[in-house]
């Protein structure tokens, strides 16, 4: 299959070269030399251009920074849905905010375009491995087109519904992540005040009612899960700047919508301090140290 790919970052580009390990042919485009070089290293080829990359694609896939970026290269005067053939399968990948996810699907079906919002999980590491969770919106044909695609780049390939509901999907998600690890985080230090040490927390709660994926799959002490980032100085994983973008796009879409999410809004604030403390590219269970009173400890 004929695949443009566009924005080869940290995800697209291994995203991008495992397509084009898969045996298609990967027309990849970015605005960096360099990052499109590292993919033609694994068998894409270059292009020159978004348009240019998309031209004679039958799919393409964007893998973008924002939602702004997303519009510019999809609607802007010269962008991907006024080049691609009516028919194509574009699928963006970005995480960026349910509106304009929305906004691009309305314009593609008005140009005959199916467009799909399938943004992932599994960070730079299920990127490589091919190992990504891709949360999609969109109509059930254009899912079910982009599904060999997508598992070329991912292990668990779920339909959210309607345009818009796979950005919904992950922010939901990232919101309920970072309350449930600001809440773990807040446990382990009340433990330690009252002196109850790590070990027995986590024995206990890990079997009681407390239990959730942020105790027991990426705990922020170290010892108990010996995987997690606490056991390597909060290396990344998940970086709190990453979490932070995603609690924002969670807001917004909150007061868009008129959901009261009171605690999405404090998980927001504390970040915003984590990251304002200079801690952003830290992995983000490591919020454990401002609840300390330590951020760069
Ligand atoms: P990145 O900054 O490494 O990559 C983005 C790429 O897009 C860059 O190479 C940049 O040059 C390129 N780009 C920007 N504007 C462009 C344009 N107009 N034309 C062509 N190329 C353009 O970011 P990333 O870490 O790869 O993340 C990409 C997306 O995936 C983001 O939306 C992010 O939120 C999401 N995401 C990232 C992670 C992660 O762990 N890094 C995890 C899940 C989701």
């Amino acid at each position: 299959m004929r695949i443009a790919f566009v924005g080869l970052g940290n995800m697209g580009g291994p995203m991008a070269a495992n397509l084009a390990k898969a045996g298609h042919h990967v027309s990849a485009y970015d605005m960096s030399k360099a990052a499109i070089e590292r993919v033609v290293g694994s068998g894409a080829h270059a292009a020159a251009s978004a348009t240019a990359a998309a031209a004679d694609a039958e799919v393409v896939v964007t893998m973008l920074p924002a939602g702004q970026h997303v519009r510019e290269i999809y609607l802007a005067g010269e962008g991907l849905l006024k080049t691609v053939k009516p028919g194509t399968l574009c699928i963006d990948s970005s995480t960026i905010d349910v509106t304009t996810a929305r906004d691009v699907y309305a314009a593609a079906k008005a140009a005959r375009v199916d467009f799909l919002d399938a943004p992932v999980s599994g960070g730079v590491g299920g990127a490589a491995a091919g190992t990504l969770t891709f949360m999609v919106g969109g109509d059930t044909p254009a899912f079910d087109r982009a599904k060999p695609i997508l598992e070329k780049m991912g292990k668990n390939i779920f339909h959210a519904g309607g345009a818009g509901n796979g950005q919904a999907a992950k922010i939901c998600n990232n919101m309920l992540l970072a309350i449930s690890m600001i809440g773990t985080c807040e446990a382990f230090v009340l433990a330690e005040k009252l002196g109850l040490d790590h070990e027995t927390l986590f024995k206990i709660s890990s079997t009681a009612s407390g239990q959730c994926w942020s105790l027991t799959s990426y705990c922020p002490v170290p010892g108990p899960v010996p995987a997690s980032p606490a056991n390597r100085g909060y290396q990344p994983g998940f970086t709190a700047a990453m979490m932070l973008k995603d609690l924002k796009l969670a807001q917004a879409a909150a007061q868009t919508a008129g959901a009261a999410t009171p605690l999405g809004a404090q998980a927001t604030a504390l970040y915003s301090m984590f990251d304002a403390a200079g801690a952003g590219a830290r992995d983000f269970s490591g919020i454990i140290q401002l609840l300390r009173g330590q951020p760069q400890a």
